[in-house]
């Protein structure tokens, strides 16, 4: 299916009562806010001088339903006559499971709302309170319920690394989410960002950073979870900012090619599945499909190098097969 072509509007921080250790949405959005249904309107006006239509407008950062109910109207009022002429063909928003209800749901769906995103986080409390969030998985469970239940589309957005997580409650969080059963997934392992209270507690040694590394492992083990359960994940990772770039991201999983690492390492692992019978010494020809001979040999020739030494392999080529599907097969192995 074809990407539909995004219009974002960011509404940082509007209406949220939280202090989330991680958060600083300005920074994250990497971009200033347009703050009015004038602003939505000159967003759209300026696509439609580009004969652009079918588009989705997206509000991104905050928390959509907390804000008033008369602030929320306006946004999406002002959206009404670019939907009505086929401009903008559905609108997305996103928010805090705590601030969710049937009434306001109503009020969105008759506003063409197509698809909300609840920011998840967890589902351990324990890491919920560690990182601020204000809410329980219990609520979680709840919006979800609700968000299905007025017949709008549910995106669930998890963090891996928080404050008091690790990778097996990661793991046991991405269940949960399989188990309420969304229409996609983000995933956003955790960046420290800089001036948020993350910094401070990392600077302190009260956190331990959730490195690239630590990233790559625990989302090789929950991205094939969700592809399993027919979950599409729709994000993985931050999206790159310049000012992420240029020190924002001061520690933690920020990777401008998060995605691709990650597919690396679940191509290494099936290979690895593979090696384990291979007499050591042997020469080895692994194939992938087309796409995938990149992510297979692995960034600087990493996934290469590690299963050589690994099985002490003489030598392993990758080769590109028609008939390997998603994953690897051992096309020949010589002494
Ligand atoms: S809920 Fe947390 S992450 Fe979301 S805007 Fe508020 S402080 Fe930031």
């Amino acid at each position: 299916m074809a990407r539909r072509r995004i219009i974002p509007i960011f509404v940082p921080n509007w209406g949220c009562p939280n202090d989330c250790v991680f958060c600083d949405q300005k920074r994250i959005s990497g971009s200033p806010l347009p703050a009015s249904g004038a602003d939505v309107a000159r967003a759209l006006e300026a696509v439609k001088a580009r004969g652009w239509s079918g588009l989705e407008l997206a509000f991104y950062g905050g928390s959509f339903t907390a804000v008033s109910p008369a602030l929320q109207a306006e946004l999406l009022e002002a959206a009404q006559p670019w939907l009505a002429d086929g401009t903008v063909a559905s609108i997305r928003l996103s928010t805090r499971p705590d601030a969710v209800d049937p009434e306001g749901l109503a009020m969105l769906k008759g506003y063409g709302v197509t698809t909300v995103e609840l920011g998840a986080q967890s589902m351990d409390d324990g890491v919920l309170t560690a990182s601020g969030r204000g809410h329980t998985a219990a609520d979680t469970v709840r919006a979800a319920g609700l968000v299905k239940k007025a017949g709008l589309r549910l995106i669930l957005q998890m963090m891996t690394g928080l404050p008091g997580s690790d990778r097996d409650k990661d793991v046991e969080t991405a269940r949960h989410l399989i188990g309420l059963a969304p229409d996609g997934v983000r995933i956003y392992p955790t960046v420290i960002v800089r001036n948020t209270p993350l910094e401070d507690m990392w600077r302190a040694g009260t956190y331990r950073e959730h490195t690239v590394a630590d990233a790559v492992a625990v989302c090789a083990d929950i991205l094939p979870m969700f592809e399993a359960a027919g979950i599409p994940v729709i994000r993985l990772g931050l999206n790159p900012t310049d000012e992420l770039s240029a020190g924002g991201a001061v520690a933690g999983a920020y990777h401008p090619a998060l995605g691709e690492l990650v597919r690396s390492e679940i191509l290494r692992r099936q290979a690895a599945a593979l090696l384990r019978d291979v007499p050591p010494g042997s020469h080895v020809t692994l194939g992938v499909a087309p796409a995938r001979v990149s992510a297979m040999i692995g960034q600087h020739r990493r996934n290469i190098a590690s299963l050589r030494e690994e099985f002490g392999l003489a030598d392993l080529a990758v080769k590109a097969t028609e008939t390997a599907g998603q994953g690897v097969s051992l096309v020949d192995v010589r002494p």
